[in-house]
């Protein structure tokens, strides 16, 4: 676990990523959640910086690899009530930094390519900000004691609730309204 008063030191935005890989460079750091415009659009809020542990280095076979975690805690909507509920989010990945395409397919299949610019540069910002939205819940819910939906109404089959569904709301309308 990281202590706070490491969780406050910022994560550089652009690397050399070739550079870091040859000194073994480590972060143990954050991303101010404010400036991850895509997480931001893909939650009600994000809550904290996304804190991270990042490793740069090289595989036996030469290959550079960046690997690390990154958590934080978000607020989503729930799929049955429509009301917020707050996730902690979590990953850990481990990536085979490339220059092309060619190098990415040659990659073992553990390893998620990511590709550098021609001078070994990488907007590590963004990497970090792909993680995070690849471990969103893909329908975020309460705990069933928790959600304020009628869990058994919600879960009836549509084609018997044709009929009789006509009080309940329907979720994508009541979505679209809040991102409004
Ligand atoms: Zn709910």
């Amino acid at each position: 676990m990281m202590s706070r008063n490491m969780a406050e030191a910022q994560i550089p935005k652009r690397i050399d990523a070739v550079k870091l890989v040859k000194v073994n460079q480590r972060f143990n750091a954050a991303i101010d959640q404010n400036n991850l415009t895509r997480l931001n659009e893909a939650v009600v809020r994000c809550l904290e910086p996304v804190t991270c542990e990042i490793e740069f280095l090289q595989a036996a076979d030469k290959q550079r690899l960046m690997r690390g975690s990154c958590h934080t805690s978000v607020v989503m909507i729930c799929q049955r009530c429509l009301g917020e509920v707050t996730y902690p989010i979590s990953s850990e990945f481990e990536i085979g930094l490339v220059f092309n395409d060619e190098q990415a397919s040659q990659l073992p299949r553990n390893l998620e390519p990511v590709e550098l610019d021609e001078n070994g540069q990488l907007d590590l910002w963004s990497v970090v900000e792909d993680e995070v939205l690849l471990a969103l819940p893909m329908f975020p819910m309460h705990a069933e004691n928790e959600c304020q939906a009628d869990v058994a109404t919600v879960l009836e089959p549509e084609a018997e609730t044709t009929n009789s569904s006509d009080e309940r709301p329907n979720p994508f309308a009541a979505l679209a309204k809040l991102k409004q």
